[in-house]
């Protein structure tokens, strides 16, 4: 046999391809030509698989091989096609018989030594073999784990080239995937942590409740991080399909927990704020990995910090939070991955930044504006939640007597609340408070009686919200009126809303 077929698969953005991988032998000088718009990072793998194969106690085929990839159409990258093109050419030049491969996908990437090396992306790609109907994969020993998460596909591993060809020759067992880990992932942080802070929990609270975005302004020291980070532990589990995109950005990005299980909690990513753009919307050449905004997809993204953001990483999130994608141009096309978060942004009220409780900021008024005017457009805009911190007191942490609520309790609740907001808005399409247009709240069925919003109206009349904001309060406003059970808010629930807009009010 001169020519051979083997099945792999290759991933555009999060979404996996099945590849056919052909390899040709014919007369002519010895060379491995490549086709099908394989990238750079491709290229390398000739050498990398002729040194697997020979040192595998292989016989290199010393003439002209051509391995192409299937469909010609899509782009390839990275280095998981090794094994597939290594088993192809063996097939095409005699050296293996192919019954043992029939409908059976391949990944790995190859050692010089033979040795089959782990590669990112493992999840979706065993995922989109299983959505074509295949049905067997073999895949590195260190991805067995992760393989296996997918439902309906038999999960073989191998650790070595050689492994798989003592299979192919003679029927050799390949390895079994390592078991799942049964114990329970261990508990994160808890709401009941958080002394003091009523407003803090409470904003936190209605932020998960109507997806809000939310801003936190205070000095260092104020608590903005502890709560930051347990708004994952009060949002609802992921669901199946949430879970499997979570868990597969993880994956291609290769920092996927090695117990073999979906994650079932949101995201939290708190990039630095001297990050580069292409840690927070990801990059890099051959695969393209994902950055913190696509880590955080159905979860948290945290900017501490955020004044400190230089403008051209505040202009490069713009465009994704308002679509929901990140959008990487690459040498052949574009690369998108999924980027739907929840932000939180907490900022110093000024560049002094003095400790909790220090009364000596010597900021001018126009400083302070200055410092976070830089927020408003891209960011601050977008966001319902305003709160501002007062710095914890000592007598506040020495006289709380009873334990803060915990983050399962407030999690009920919010649960609740959302299946409210979902059954009203259903309509519309909203499953949230947060994603219903202006206009929507501003007119019947939804508008609300003119007693109700006098408080409201009046805000916006002194010039202490903007029209924008006075969307955002009603937005606010039935998220906590489905908090409290209600049908819809009345004067209390609009005065509520109000307080939790007007979190360092002079950034409108
Ligand atoms: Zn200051």
């Amino acid at each position: 046999m001169s020519y051979a077929r083997v099945l792999s698969v290759g991933l555009l953005g999060v979404t996996g391809h099945v590849v056919e991988v052909e390899a040709d032998l014919s007369p002519g000088l010895p060379a491995v030509v490549l086709t099908g718009l394989p990238d750079t990072s491709l290229h390398e793998a000739r050498d990398r698989v002729r040194a697997a194969v020979v040192n595998s106690g292989q016989t290199w085929p010393n003439r002209r091989i051509t391995v192409n990839l299937l469909p010609a159409a899509l782009p390839k990258h990275g280095s998981a096609f090794d094994l597939a093109m290594a088993v192809a050419m063996l097939v095409s030049a005699g050296e293996l018989p192919s019954a043992a491969l029939e409908g059976v996908v391949l990944l790995g990437e190859l050692g010089l030594d033979g040795t089959v090396r782990p590669v990112r992306g493992v999840l979706p790609m065993v995922a989109a073999a299983a959505g074509a109907g295949l049905r067997r994969v073999i895949v590195p020993l260190a991805n067995a784990r992760e393989a296996t998460v997918v439902p309906g596909m038999a999960v073989a591993a191998v650790d070595s080239l050689r492994r798989l060809v003592d299979f192919m020759r003679d029927g050799a067992p390949l390895l079994e995937p390592p078991p799942s880990d049964e114990a329970p992932p261990p508990p994160g942080p808890d709401l009941a942590d958080v002394a003091g802070q009523e407003m803090g929990r409470y904003g936190l609270e209605v932020a998960a409740a109507g997806g809000h975005h939310l801003a936190l302004f205070g000095a260092p020291g104020a608590g903005k991080t502890m709560l930051a980070e347990r708004l994952p532990t009060i949002l609802p589990e992921l669901d199946d399909a949430a879970a499997l995109e979570v868990t597969a950005l993880q994956s291609i990005a290769g920092v996927l927990p090695l117990d073999g299980r979906l994650i079932r909690r949101p995201p939290f990513q708190a990039p630095h704020h001297t990050a580069s753009s292409a840690a927070l919307v990801g990059g890099g050449s051959g695969l393209a990995r994902p950055g913190a905004l696509s880590l955080a997809h159905r979860g948290v993204l945290f900017l501490d910090e955020a004044a400190e953001i230089p403008s051209a990483t505040l202009q490069a999130l713009r465009q994704p939070l308002e679509t929901g994608r990140v959008v990487l141009a690459r040498a052949r096309g574009t690369t998108e991955f999924p980027a739907r978060v929840q932000l939180v942004l907490a900022a110093n009220p000024c560049p002094c930044a003095s400790p909790a409780g220090d009364q000596h900021c010597t900021c001018a008024p126009a400083v302070r504006r200055r410092y976070l005017a830089k927020l408003s457009g891209p960011l601050l805009d977008r966001i319902d939640i305003r709160l501002t911190l007062a710095p914890l007191s000592a007598a506040q942490l020495t006289t709380a007597t009873e334990p803060a609520t915990s983050s399962a309790v407030i999690a009920a609740r919010v649960v609740q609340a959302r299946a409210a907001a979902a059954k009203r808005w259903s309509d519309g399409g909203w499953r949230l408070n947060a994603e219903v247009p202006g206009p929507v709240l501003r007119r019947a069925p939804w508008r609300l009686p003119p007693a109700d919003t006098a408080d409201l109206r009046e805000s916006l009349d002194k010039g202490l919200l903007s029209a924008r904001g006075f969307d955002r309060v009603l937005r606010l406003a039935w998220t906590i009126s489905d908090l409290d059970g209600l049908d819809r808010p009345g004067r209390s629930e609009v005065s509520e809303a109000i307080q939790l807009r007007m979190g360092e009010s002079n950034a409108r």
